[in-house]
């Protein structure tokens, strides 16, 4: 394998390179050949790149040969054929996805928890194969937390990639499973014989991937996706194949499932009478597969201690590596035996996933609650026969989206496996299909529970929004959160409150807060006049808090604490007079983005939003920034502009942004004679050498700009 990487550029390769498209098309018969060559070569260096993570042809000669092809193939049509590199681009939109019948079914693997059960698992296995228990040796493979999928090529040629589905049924996502580069479009099986196979494996997301997607998605302001295992699955129910790619969703094939000669006969055992070749032929195939070499994640041996050791240091390595892993498969290596030990009706008895440390609890799925948020979000809400796990009683876990919904097959009455792994909130890892399924499939609502209105998923957002503004559950959620801590802080009116107070009309909208007849709450049931007395004061002290919390309160859509505090900082006079600025406007203040510029102009353009400021300054609520609060908020670095250059050891670049607007400063993107400082870390270039030419700016180390902060920095 490792002679790949010196491996030189062939010259068949090199002459590609020079060909120009004029010469392409001349005509249909050189244009033929090369596209045939150009789809050899690039599906080789592709496949080299994945498998290896390396590639000696530059990206650039790779993107001039596959633009070469593509515009080939758009001068002649018939040469796109369906292995083609460039139909991993994926177009056109697929608005439902066909359910397929899956070859052999698809079950899931019944679990150890500890070395005792795997050691249990060996002698029950032994046992069961009586005098050919003497034969016996064993696998070990990660078991990737991803998104389950199978393959089925013919003739070569990858027709078909459905999910997991139910195990007997799964989707057909083949647009979307086409753009993922490690999964080869054309596999040389016909060499060993093999006309139809299919082929098993898991989708994933690489940890450092996941983590940039969801950086994104928070600086788009959307919510971040909840975990890898559940963006994987989201990606490939994308309904636009050519949005998959984005997802930079990878590969790991574990298993040739089925293998059919021209015949119809199944040569599978024949080909590999062990696991352990069925994931090398996999791999030599062109297949990433945990046989990939530079993992070490792939075991043989006939000694089941020495398996449970292997896990053991995989355990101990987990966290290095660079996909989630949530514990290891170990599977009975002889297909021959394999198929003695047969399967219960959910697991194959001869392999057992040794699950790493989260802690685990069983219970049953009562029932799904679908709870609109305060943006109308729509949120599937687990409740649970109440169950005790790692010290707390889970009663209710969030589903997050559809998508965690469908992945799971979740049904009500499922028997469902609740896992807490450290500080992560306990969820729903999986249906424990030994138990009987439940009957009713959860499904997710097309209408609004609250008010009945049709639900709405923007594309490219995980949730269903309820988009109607007079909707009670988003008013109700609305109320809850103006009076949060975070908001204007209203003691003695928590969410309980504030619901049966809702539920008895008594708030209908913000305003009514400041309305509240308080006799009437005296003859109320657990309201004493004592209390009653809190809440009228804190609610009379809640009209005199600082202007931020006003605006936080107010619930602009992603307008969290930081953008109030300096959407305050910028009111003169009063809070209407932000209807005045325009979305490039905003965009000027700092880490105010295009969709939350948008959201704040869409806000100060309703009337009724207007109106509520206007009701609830006649109220005496304050709307203005006060004298004070602008002059500690102005900070100490008020007056002054600031530039960071070169690469910074002391703090990220956020970080000394965010220093500098702390504590009033500006920043500004260029040197300029309006640049009062630039700070300079290592390798700092042009812009060191500008300020300096310009003469009047002061230039500080890292630790002299931290010498200007107040001490606690
Ligand atoms: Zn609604």
């Amino acid at each position: 394998m490792n002679n790949l990487f010196s491996t030189p550029i062939p010259d068949e390769v090199k002459t590609l390179l020079r060909t120009k498209l004029s010469a392409a098309t001349a005509q249909a018969a050189t244009a033929e050949q090369l596209a045939k060559q150009l789809q050899h070569w690039l599906n080789h260096y592709s496949q080299l790149y994945y498998q290896t993570a390396n590639s000696p042809l530059p990206d650039t000669d790779y993107d001039y040969l596959f633009d070469l092809l593509n515009k080939i193939e758009h001068v002649f049509p018939d040469l796109r054929t369906p292995d083609s590199p460039t139909q991993r681009i994926g177009d056109g939109l697929s608005s439902n996805f066909a359910t397929i019948t899956h070859t052999i079914p698809m079950l899931s693997l019944d679990k150890a928890y500890s070395a005792d059960d795997v050691v249990g698992f060996d002698t029950s296995l032994r046992k069961l194969l009586g005098e050919s228990a003497d034969e016996v040796s064993y696998t070990v493979e990660p078991k990737f937390d991803g998104s389950s999928i199978a393959l089925l090529y013919e003739n070569d040629i990858l027709v078909r990639a459905a999910t997991r589905g139910n195990g007997t049924q799964g989707e057909d996502i083949t647009a979307n499973v086409r753009t993922i580069p490690t999964i080869p479009l054309r596999v040389n099986l016909s060499q060993y014989g093999i006309v139809r196979a299919e082929i098993r494996g898991e989708i994933i997301i690489h940890k450092q991937r996941f983590d940039q997607l969801n950086a994104q998605l928070v600086a788009k302001q959307q919510n971040p996706l909840a975990n890898p295992r559940n963006a994987a699955a989201g990606a490939l129910r994308l309904k636009d194949a050519s949005k998959v790619k984005e997802r930079a969703l990878e590969a790991f094939i574990y298993q040739l499932a089925a293998a059919f000669d021209a015949d119809g006969n199944d040569i599978l055992t024949q080909q590999c009478p062990q696991h352990y070749d069925n994931v090398l032929l996999l791999q030599q195939l062109g297949f990433r597969t945990p046989a990939a070499p530079n993992h070490n994640a792939f075991y043989q041996t006939d000694n089941i201690q020495a398996a449970i050791d292997f896990v053991e240091q995989w355990r101990q390595k987990r966290d290095d590596f660079d996909y989630e892993i949530d514990g290891m498969v170990i599977k009975l290596n002889q297909v021959a035996l394999q198929e003695r030990c047969g399967a219960t009706a959910h697991h194959p008895r001869w392999a057992i996933a040794y699950k790493f440390d989260a802690k685990q609890a069983r219970t049953i799925l009562e029932r799904v609650e679908f709870q609109v948020g305060r943006t109308g979000a729509i949120t599937p809400v687990a409740k649970l026969r109440p169950v005790a796990l790692a010290g707390v009683t889970v009663s209710s876990v969030s589903l997050h989206n559809e998508d965690f919904i469908r992945d799971k097959d979740l049904h009500i009455g499922d028997t469902v496996w609740v896992e807490r792994a450290g500080d992560v909130i306990p969820y729903i890892s999986e249906v424990d299909t030994d138990q009987p399924r439940g009957e009713q499939a959860v499904v997710f609502p097309q209408y609004c529970p609250s008010c009945q209105s049709q639900l709405y998923k923007p594309e490219d957002e995980s949730a269903w929004r309820c988009t109607a503004t007079d909707c009670p559950a988003q008013i109700e959620e609305h109320l809850i959160h103006f009076v949060a801590k975070e908001a204007m802080d209203i003691q003695g009116l928590g969410r309980d409150i504030v619901s049966r107070f809702f539920e008895l009309g008594l708030l209908k909208t913000i305003e009514d807060i400041y309305r509240l007849d308080f006799n009437h709450l005296k003859t109320l049931d657990k309201f004493g006049e004592k209390s009653v007395e809190n809440l009228r004061n804190s609610i009379e002290a809640s009209k005199k808090q600082p202007l931020y919390r006003l605006i936080i309160g107010l619930g602009i859509r992603d307008v969290g604490k930081a953008t109030a505090k300096m959407l305050a900082q910028t009111v003169e006079k009063d809070l209407p007079e932000l209807q005045q600025w325009t979305v490039e406007k905003l965009q000027t203040l700092p880490d105010i983005g295009p969709k939350v510029a948008a959201n704040i102009v869409q806000f100060f353009a309703q009337d009724n939003n207007l109106q509520l400021i206007d009701n609830l300054r006649a109220l005496g609520v304050n709307t203005q920034q006060s004298e004070d609060a602008k002059r500690i908020e102005r900070g100490i670095l008020s007056g002054y502009s600031f530039l960071f250059t070169g690469s910074l050891q002391r703090f990220s670049r956020e970080k000394a942004h965010e220093l500098v607007e702390q504590h009033g400063g500006k920043l500004l993107g260029s040197v300029s004679k309006n640049l009062h400082y630039l700070v300079v870390g290592e390798n700092a270039g042009s812009k060191l050498e500008k300020a300096q030419k310009i003469g009047t700016i002061n230039i500080l180390s890292e630790d002299e700009f931290l010498a200007l902060l107040p001490q606690e920095e």
